[in-house]
């Protein structure tokens, strides 16, 4: 770190408050400072270069310097550089992007609605939900079920939905109306000798003795990633996701699929939906939309949930919700262009390809002292690490272990992060094969030295 007292990172120190960070810590250890990017790679203000292992925030799937993406922004910069769809305006990026996300989806859907951020597209989804419920002359049909470790987001209603304590912790969350069930870590969480079918349906057994015990009259949906991520990469047992979809037809309750981290490629299909056979009525998309060099979300939504919205709006005269940066139409625009990409490069086939060699490289890495469990689908997995395999103990206190190699790995070149013991991949899906194994290797001897 520069140590004079005008350096970044001293400014850094002085005058920024960082996101998710230990505020006192980070006086002493400050920040590590992106300067530029390029393809896979980050390079610091020191001239150090990293491969992205996390793609920014399991966000830039078309890589760090994207010509065609600052074109897309430049040109609707000129154009239009500002417009909203508030009442009856519109703007053409905007219309475009809505029929291409309808006509992508991977079931039957109806219509597109455009946010800024993840957690506002779930907020979003909470509000149609409840304001669906409204319309449905089901006014006791509020009750939202999200798992223990998902992860949705940090505004309010957001964050209750989140499944984590640090989102909680001191904010006086969850909000009302908002339960947790059980995460689907088999590795972790199955009783000894349990399969994953038997493991998914005792999960489906808690679904519903949860919905059972709070009434199902009361309980309006469900919100799930196909593929937990900040939760520390959790995929899915086997069966998990038909016999989950089984209790709520059983008792009409709507699915959410948020689509944050796993829409656009990242799992080997578009949508991790398809690789799990999820039929979602929301799908809640950011983050690879528009490959985060702009800031852009949406919700698609089927007729099951626009139609009683529509009727409630023309009861009430207006659907009274709407952010003025929504579907912004320079965000909009790159997110055309990055998805256009997407399908012309085919980096959805290259996450299938070169995800089957990453997965392939860090299963070879099970067997390693400090591995307890590999796990991932295409080009987004975890690694976590234990003391004992047999008991899956931490290494001291839970996370030193995950920091220690974390900070390994950036001294060798990755940036990764821990979320606890579990070490995240997560790479831009234009990631090679030889990148993927200078990405691997390095991380092997990250987990040698800590040894
Ligand atoms: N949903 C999922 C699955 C996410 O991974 C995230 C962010 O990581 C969010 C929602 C929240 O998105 P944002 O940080 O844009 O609010």
């Amino acid at each position: 770190m520069d140590a004079r007292p005008n350096s970044p990172e001293a400014r850094d120190i002085r005058y920024h408050l960082h996101a998710y960070t230990n505020a006192r810590k980070h006086q002493e250890t400050g920040p590590l400072v992106i300067e530029k990017g390029d393809g896979v790679y980050v390079e610091d203000i020191a001239g150090n270069r990293y491969i992205e292992a996390m793609a920014g925030l399991w966000s830039v799937a078309v890589g760090f310097s994207e010509k065609r993406l600052v074109e897309a922004a430049t040109r609707q910069m000129s154009k239009l550089p500002f417009y909203h769809d508030f009442g009856s305006k519109a703007h053409s990026p905007l219309i475009d992007l809505a029929e291409k996300l309808v006509q992508m989806a991977p079931v039957p859907m109806s219509k597109a609605y455009f946010t800024n951020s993840g957690s506002e597209a779930n907020d979003t989804a909470i509000k149609m939900i409840w304001y669906r419920s409204n319309a449905l002359g089901q006014p006791a049909r509020k009750k939202i079920i999200s798992r223990k470790r998902g992860y949705h987001g940090v505004t309010i209603a957001a964050a209750s939905l989140t499944g984590l304590p640090n989102n909680h912790l001191s904010f006086d969350l969850p909000i009302a109306n908002i339960l947790h069930t059980s995460t689907p870590h088999h590795w972790r969480d199955a009783e000894p000798g349990e399969s994953e079918e038997q493991f998914s349906s005792r999960l489906a057994d808690d679904l519903e003795k949860l919905v059972l015990a709070e009434g199902p009259e009361t309980i309006a949906a469900f919100i799930g990633e196909p593929i937990m991520g900040a939760g520390g990469v959790v995929v899915p047992p086997a069966g998990y996701w038909e016999k989950i979809q089984a209790v709520l037809s059983k008792y009409d309750i709507l699915l959410v699929a948020d689509e944050v981290i796993c829409g656009f490629g990242r799992t080997g299909e578009m949508f991790g939906s398809q690789t799990f056979g999820i039929k979602p009525d929301i799908m809640v998309l950011s983050k690879q939309i528009s490959s985060s060099y702009l800031p852009i979300s949406a919700l698609i939504i089927n007729d099951k949930v626009f139609e009683p919205i529509a009727d409630e709006s023309a009861r009430i005269g207006t659907f009274g919700h709407g952010f003025t940066g929504g579907g912004h139409p320079v965000a909009a625009a790159v997110a055309l262009e990055n998805i256009k990409l997407i399908e012309e490069r085919d980096l959805v086939g290259n996450a299938r390809k070169v995800g089957a060699h990453l997965q392939a490289r860090l299963r070879k890495l099970a067997s390693h002292p400090l591995v307890g469990e590999v796990r991932g689908v295409g080009l987004i997995a975890a690694v976590e690490l234990v003391a004992d395999k047999a008991s899956k103990a931490p290494w001291g206190k839970p996370a030193a272990l995950g920091a220690l190699v974390n900070g390994l790995l950036q001294q060798n070149g990755v940036i990764s992060r821990n979320m606890g013991d579990a070490i995240a991949f997560c790479p831009p899906l234009i990631i090679t094969e030889a990148q993927v194994d200078a990405l691997v290797d390095a991380f092997e001897r990250s987990l040698d030295a800590a040894l």
